[in-house]
């Protein structure tokens, strides 16, 4: 199987309003050769309007979409050089799995021989090496959209587009595929995008994630960039989980919170009455007769126990420990809550 070399995908300035609706408001994203980006955002951010306008399906009100430094929007979809995968497989049903994945090549007049042992190639390269005569209603979800992805690579695109392809698949079948995409795509070398919703999922496939919201860049990042340091609050509490407990700023950058004075790093909003942020691993918690915090919960997740905290002033917590830090840490449990000892982002109450 041959290598593809992945194009440059840039997004400049690129508009899309619907009617009243702004899908696009100036969206700016570069997505490197080769890279896997994800698009991370809540629902209606206009992630997959932005793949649309790769794909060619749609057309931007302004801005360019540049492939390898060319602006591609005025290029028809059948001739750009995209594969797209979407979240319901949208197989033919009368066609074999073989002869989905070889649709393109009979367009594009591959002769049929050629056809065939390049459906095969990729049956194969996809995990499916023996199902090539079935029909999709003779496939699993998961399976189905092996096949899709082996379409969409059929005629060796160099930008792969893929709509929340796993969505409709359930936990275990998820998890298959996404490691599955991950080598898939690094092996092949293509640029490929991902629009998902799911932030767990971009986290961990992604090369780097683009957090969008109402139309715009919010941030690109690597994912353990974007967890660690998020640029804006949105961020903060979008990718991961996050925590807000009620602080106030002291005037010379820092903030008191839970007892504790901890600088603030990133700009602060005005104060003084604002809410911390801190993840659920990013707090220390010990059972103390003496401590103003109680467990509300706690739920065993393997190697690390979510407990439920509620504070004095009547703030709900998540804290995450090692479960072998936990064991007494039962419902009813009086404890002390703190806060590891390093800068922390403030966010508006
Ligand atoms: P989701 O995660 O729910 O799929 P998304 O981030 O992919 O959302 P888009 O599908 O890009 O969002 O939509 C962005 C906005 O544009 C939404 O408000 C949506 O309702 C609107 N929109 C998208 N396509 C159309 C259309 N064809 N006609 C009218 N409005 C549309």
């Amino acid at each position: 199987m041959s290598t593809t070399t992945g194009a440059r995908v840039e997004f400049r300035a690129l508009r899309r309003t619907f009617g009243t609706t702004v899908a696009l408001d100036g969206l700016d994203l570069t997505v490197e050769p080769g890279e896997l980006m994800a698009l991370l955002g809540p629902s209606g951010c206009g992630k997959t309007t932005a793949l649309r306008m790769v794909a060619g399906f749609d057309h931007p009100d302004a801005g360019q979409v540049l492939v390898d430094g060319t602006d591609i929007v005025n290029v028809p979809a059948n001739r750009r050089d995209a594969g797209m995968v979407f979240q319901s497989y949208s197989l033919f049903p009368n066609l074999s799995a073989r002869d989905n994945v070889a649709f393109g090549l009979r367009i594009r007049k591959v002769p049929s021989h050629a056809r065939r042992t390049r459906a095969d190639e990729l049956l194969e390269l996809v995990g499916l090496p023996t199902q090539g005569n079935r029909f999709p209603h003779q496939l699993s979800g998961g399976q189905q959209q092996r096949v899709a992805l082996a379409r969409a690579l059929a005629l060796r695109p160099r930008v792969l587009l893929l709509d929340e392809p796993l969505s409709a698949l359930d936990a275990q079948v998820r998890l298959t595929l996404r490691e599955e995409i991950s080598r898939l795509q690094k092996e092949l070398g293509i640029t490929t995008i991902f629009v998902t919703h799911d932030q767990e999922e971009a986290l961990s496939i992604a090369d780097r994630v683009a957090v969008l919201r109402d139309g715009r860049l919010e941030q690109c990042d690597t994912p353990v960039d974007l967890y660690r340091s998020p640029a804006t609050a949105f961020v903060a509490g979008f990718v991961g989980t996050m925590n807000r407990i009620p602080g106030h700023l002291t005037g010379d950058g820092a903030v008191t919170v839970v007892g504790q004075r901890l600088p603030v790093t990133g700009t602060a909003p005005a104060g003084p009455e604002v809410d911390v942020l801190v993840r659920p691993e990013d707090l220390r918690v010990s059972a103390d007769d003496d401590g103003d915090a109680r467990v509300v919960t706690a739920s065993f997740l393997g190697a690390t126990t979510r407990l439920f905290l509620r504070l004095p002033d009547g703030a709900g917590v998540k804290a995450d420990l090692p479960t072998r830090d936990a064991a007494a840490l039962t419902p009813g449990t009086q404890v002390l809550v703190r806060l590891v000892d390093h800068p922390v982002m403030v966010a508006a109450r």
